[in-house]
């Protein structure tokens, strides 16, 4: 089967290229790395900022947001662009992605202003402050609390608890937060967000190492006692916060499946089998990534017809994150003991992208587990599936 596109797609993919072969800096300036999912270097700054200025940052959002009002076709074209030459469209994922994307949807103009544009020019980077060590995937039954006042500095909250796997947010500017402002209320219907600034009094953020080794720095524990949070960095309405939530997620999940065909392409080209085994197990590398592709075509052809299908999203989610897991293991395996060597590079330094794509197999086999935990675990989407798709009954608990 082969996809293709109509002209006006094609000619759009042209121009990015374009964009690409005049713009793209020269490799000599991307010695400086990123250490963390908020930690953007200045090389990579400038980048971001020259697509922002351009309209390739985010080509779905408007000019004065860094895009160009592209269509899903044509934003799915400049991402197939962008993953052929391993660019890593922000060294702030989540900032663009979810927060940027949350503030163009539910934030004032001011708000607008003040951070959704400096994190799309990489002025500024943000994390994202949902999950806490009772909260996660019931994520409705968050407790870190959120109290309306008044005094002579204005009107405030004071927001105390504590949130954790909150990546990046050692190196964040400022946390998109999830608090509750009403313990009163159904637990789905108290819940608010708030912009906190990282430097503001009572704010302590705590990294911790990652299953892929001690310096291995991303996750954060971030603790709130007593901080006074201006009324004004209240985003969407009081006690609608599970609206933003829900959107926040939507934004991550319409195109997080190209992710995973991204990155079992890139598989297909590092992983050399040699033994029998090694090549069954390639082919069915080969064959999952072009089952992933087929799979979201139809969903981005449905997107593009205006139609919506929330749980399609799930399938493509849990097939392509476990078909990612289970290539990267059958790679590490087919390593031997050198798979374990870290570190090592299993594909060519990319300059422009994520260094965690080319390292040792173990690590990039360890990361693999994120893809099936972050954004609803594979538990929660089966039960979508099982539900949504399938028809099934609610299960009992
Ligand atoms: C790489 C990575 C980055 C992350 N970044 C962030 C971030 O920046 N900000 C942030 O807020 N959070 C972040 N998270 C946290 C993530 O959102 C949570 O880990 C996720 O929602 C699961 O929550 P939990 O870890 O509390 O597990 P739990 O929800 O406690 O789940 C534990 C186990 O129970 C299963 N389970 C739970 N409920 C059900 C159910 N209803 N049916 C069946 N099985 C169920 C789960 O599938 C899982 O296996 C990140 C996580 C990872 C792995």
């Amino acid at each position: 089967m082969q996809l293709t596109f109509d002209a006006d797609v094609e000619a759009f993919r042209d121009e990015f290229i374009a964009f690409l072969d005049e713009h793209l800096p020269d490799e000599a300036v991307t010695a400086q790395r990123s250490c963390s999912t908020a930690d953007i270097p200045e090389w990579a700054r400038r980048w971001q900022r020259a697509m922002f200025d351009h309209g390739w940052l985010s080509p779905g959002n408007p000019p004065e947001f860094g895009g160009r009002n592209a269509t899903i076709l044509q934003q799915y074209v400049h991402r197939d662009e962008l993953s052929k030459r391993r660019i890593y469209q922000s060294f702030n994922p989540q900032g663009l992605g979810i927060i940027a994307a949350s503030l163009l949807s539910f934030g004032t103009d001011e708000q607008k202003q003040r951070w959704a544009v400096p994190i799309l020019r990489a002025e500024i980077t943000a994390a994202l402050g949902m999950s806490e060590p009772g909260a996660g995937s019931d994520l409705a039954s968050l407790r870190t609390s959120a109290v309306a006042g008044t005094d002579s500095g204005g009107d405030h909250f004071v927001v105390n608890g504590q949130k954790v796997w909150t990546s990046g947010a050692h190196h964040a500017d400022v946390i998109l937060t999830f608090v509750r402002t009403d313990p009163d209320a159904p637990k789905h219907k108290g819940i608010s967000v708030l912009v906190i600034p990282t430097n503001a009094p009572g704010v302590v953020r705590r990294p911790f190492a990652s299953i892929c080794g001690v310096d291995d720095l991303d996750f954060n524990e971030v603790f709130f006692t007593d901080v006074r949070v201006p009324a004004e960095n209240l985003v969407g309405p009081l006690n609608g916060g599970w609206g933003v939530a829900n959107g926040s997620l939507g934004h991550e999940r319409t195109l997080l499946w190209l992710s995973y065909a991204d990155w079992l392409e890139q598989l297909i080209n590092d992983f050399t089998p040699v033994t029998p085994q090694d090549r069954d197990r390639y082919a069915t590398l080969v064959m999952d990534t072009y089952a992933l592709r087929a799979l979201g075509s139809i969903a981005l052809s449905r997107e593009a017809r205006g139609e919506q299908d929330v749980a399609a999203l799930s399938v493509l989610k849990l097939f392509g994150s476990e078909a990612f897991q289970d290539a990267v293991g059958y790679a590490l395996e087919a390593a031997g003991p050198d798979g374990l060597a870290h570190p090592a590079s299993t594909a060519p330094f990319a300059p422009f992208g994520e260094d965690a794509t080319s390292t040792s197999w173990f690590e990039r086999y360890a990361r693999s587990f994120g893809g099936t935990i972050a954004g609803g675990t594979s538990e929660i989407q089966r039960g979508i599936i099982a539900q949504r798709v399938l028809g099934l009954p609610h299960a009992r608990r």
